[in-house]
């Protein structure tokens, strides 16, 4: 048996006991965890740090603060996501137990990817082990120093058979994917994406997708265009553009480009100083390889603020390219660095065909004083999540479903969603042995009369819990009316 494999083995063994089923046992998995986060923030922190070059607080604030809410979420709403949902009746199973039974789905597959190399990876898994499933965790070999100290300190908090952190590269990564699991929830690029799909396909294991792709921002002219850019520099530029959410260019009119250029040259100044290289809170490239790949994405640009670099400390700074079409080389991939191209449109309807005419994004961003606007945005595109006036900060909401559509995934998590996404939400109709009779119109012989009957009961869409309530009035009418009569008068 290959390491992975066996991994594999105990912790569907370990499943099949029921360990992880009650409800009891996931919320101290789950308290567990949060420990872990409070317990060991520095060697969280220090690990980021020499992946990403990230500021302490930082890491607090980008990757641990969001997973210590989606726990404390999930300890507090357990019981009730985990509780049987009553359905709507029909005069057909008016005297049925009916509802649905979420259940564990067993052995789920975590894939995270390096840029947020804690969120993305352990997010899934306060899910998995809420919804009641064993997880094998495979962090990013890309962010190493973050997939060692997982592999190294998670097993103290966590059961290690239920939850094991299997670290390597590629081939470690299609050695699991051969391996039969329940679920697979992977984070990272739609290219991967692909290969993780039919890997699954051989064993018809269904698959969460998040992917990245080009997210668009259109700036309209009716806008405040200090607070627009503002944000916009920000949710840009955090962890030197490496964010999957980030808006990847900006579409606007030529006529407002001067003023964006310099609300952004204001922002980066404001947030990063006029050193970016030298301040705390900006970080650095992953590693050499995507800082050739984004230099190179540069080239045939205009550069128009920013635009330095240094190699050996793998530096980008935040840099604005203006005079890009849509035929440009930055315009060709998805960026995922600290370059924000300025694209010019003739107004919001070049702006939707824009969008139209290329993959649907995981978030389009619309900043616009308009509302009417804004909801033409929403009607005539298609995307993972639209926010208007912000940038990012829908990843914060746990009761949006986080997730891509078309190119730019599939499935969606957070909150709730994340338990729905890891359970199967199990019908179930419980009858009782009586009524026979009423089953005559589905047993032969078929008659035009049992038809009819079929088709009254099958179509007529009766609100069973108006009749109910209906005939419990008409119930109590009845006993006032007799009380009246018989004691009263
Ligand atoms: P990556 O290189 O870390 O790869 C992601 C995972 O895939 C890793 O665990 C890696 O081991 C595995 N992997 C890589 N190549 C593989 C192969 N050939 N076969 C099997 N497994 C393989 O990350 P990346 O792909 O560079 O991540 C960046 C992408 O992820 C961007 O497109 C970004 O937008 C996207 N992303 C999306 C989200 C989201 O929530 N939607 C979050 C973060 C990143």
């Amino acid at each position: 048996m290959s390491p992975e494999q066996l991994v594999v083995h105990q912790a569907r063994k370990s499943f099949q006991t029921g360990k992880s089923r009650s409800l009891e046992f996931r919320i101290q998995q789950l308290r567990s965890l949060s420990l872990f986060f409070a317990e060991r923030q520095k060697d969280i922190a220090d690990a980021v740090r020499q992946d990403l070059c990230k500021s302490d607080l930082g890491t607090e604030l980008f990757e641990t603060l969001g997973l210590e809410a989606e726990i404390k979420l999930a300890i507090e709403k357990l019981a009730e996501w985990a509780a049987p949902r009553p359905v709507e009746k029909n005069l057909l199973t008016m005297l049925d137990e009916i509802y649905i039974q979420p259940e564990p789905l067993g052995v789920v597959l975590i894939i995270g990817a390096w840029n947020y190399p804690w969120a993305v990876t352990l997010q899934p898994l306060v899910g998995a082990i809420a919804a009641g499933n064993a997880a094998i965790i495979k962090p990013s070999e890309v962010s190493g120093h973050s997939a060692r100290v997982m592999e190294e300190l998670l097993p103290l908090y966590l059961d290690k058979e239920l939850y094991p952190v299997v670290t390597g590269g590629v081939s470690e990564t299609q050695e699991l994917l051969k391996q039969r699991f329940d679920h697979i929830f992977y984070t990272g690029s739609s290219t991967v994406g692909r290969l993780v799909m039919a890997a699954a396909a051989r064993h018809l294991t269904p698959v969460t997708l998040e992917l990245g792709g080009k997210s668009p921002c259109y700036i309209d002219k009716n806008c405040d265009l200090r607070v627009a850019c503002r944000r916009i520099t920000w949710g840009k530029f955090v962890n030197c553009g490496q964010t999957c959410i980030a808006p990847d260019y900006i579409l606007c009119e030529p006529s407002i480009q001067r003023q964006v250029l310099e609300e952004m040259r204001k922002s980066i100044k404001e947030f990063y100083t006029d050193n970016p290289k030298t301040f705390e809170d900006y970080g650095r490239i992953i590693n050499q390889q995507h800082f050739k790949r984004i230099m190179a994405l540069m080239e045939g640009s205009t550069v128009a603020i920013g635009g330095d670099s240094d190699e050996s400390q793998r530096y980008i700074a935040p840099t604005v390219l203006k005079d890009i079409t849509g035929d440009s080389k930055v315009m060709r991939e998805e960026i995922f660095g600290p370059l924000l191209p300025i694209i010019s449109v003739s107004g919001v309807d070049e702006a939707i065909q824009f969008i139209k005419d290329r993959e649907k994004p995981l978030v389009v961003y619309v900043f616009s004083h308009d509302n009417k606007l804004i909801r033409r945005v929403i009607a005539e595109t298609s995307s993972g999540a639209l926010l208007a006036n912000d940038c990012l900060v829908h990843f914060t909401i746990s009761a949006l479903p986080f997730g891509g559509v078309g190119n730019s995934g599939m499935g969606s998590y957070h909150g709730r969603h994340s338990f729905d996404q890891l359970s199967h939400l199990r019908s179930c109709l419980i009858k009782k042995l009586a009524m026979e009779g009423a089953n005559a119109m589905r047993y032969p012989p078929h008659t035009a009369k049992k038809l009819r009957w079929a088709r009254f009961f099958l179509l007529k869409h009766v609100n069973v819990a108006r009749l109910q309530q209906v005939a419990l009035m008409a119930m109590l009418a009845g006993l006032v009316a007799f009380v009246v009569k018989r004691f009263l008068r």
